[in-house]
């Protein structure tokens, strides 16, 4: 099993990566961004409840997140791992990762690559997906700062977490999407010749 992390602030290309990853390591890609989607777009009362932080750009708080990740890490799957898009977003549910995938799985998080994008960057890269992703937090300029603002508050210090452990690494996140695939792909075959 190889579980992975892909870290970086909002618009710096998780999901797309994770995409990526997914489909050449052989891994369910788990996004809480997209889970909670789901549960606004079905009306569920999860649904319910994170519409209201996440339309204003700020964080659901952990115990809802962490709970929705337990059942959906619960559900079995054909596939050699998981990459976690978007979780952990506090020191807390990074700690609690770390056990859930123990008490689950026996296993541990291999690896966490973050993206490395510049804040200007990142609010046009926002701005210009809000165009056609019918997302209210992508809409506006200032729920796309707020969004920035509650990475650098809330979301920044996993970096460290994951640090101490040796398990961090960053990775240049502007260019050619497949140019940045491929960084990560190379960071990501060195822990796996490790491994071996
Ligand atoms: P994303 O699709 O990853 O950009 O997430 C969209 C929004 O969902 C975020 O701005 C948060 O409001 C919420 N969200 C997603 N993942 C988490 C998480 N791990 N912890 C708290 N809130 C989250």
């Amino acid at each position: 099993m190889i579980n992975l992390v892909l870290f970086g602030p909002p618009g710096s290309g998780k999901g797309t990566q994770a995409q990526k990853l997914a489909s050449k390591y052989n891994l369910k890609q788990i996004s809480t961004g997209d889970l909670f989607r789901y549960n606004m777009k079905n009306q569920t009362e999860l649904g319910m409840l994170a519409k209201s932080y996440i339309e204003k750009g700020e964080l659901v708080p952990d115990q809802v997140t962490i709970d929705m990740l337990i059942q959906e890490l619960k559900k079995p799957v054909d596939a050699k791992g998981y990459i976690f898009d978007g979780f952990p977003r506090t020191t807390h549910q990074a700690q609690v990762l770390d056990e859930i995938v123990k008490d689950l799985f026996n296993d541990e998080i291999a690896l966490t690559l973050a993206l490395i994008v510049k804040d200007e960057i990142l609010v046009e890269r926002l701005l210009s997906r809000g165009e056609t992703s019918g997302r209210k937090d992508d809409a506006s300029e200032g729920i796309i700062r707020n969004r920035i603002d509650e990475y650098y508050k809330k979301t920044a210090e996993v970096a460290t977490y994951y640090r101490k452990q040796n398990k961090f690494v960053n990775v240049q996140g502007v260019g050619e999407i497949d140019e940045i695939s491929e960084r990560l792909f190379h960071e990501i075959d060195k822990i796996k010749v490790k491994e071996l």
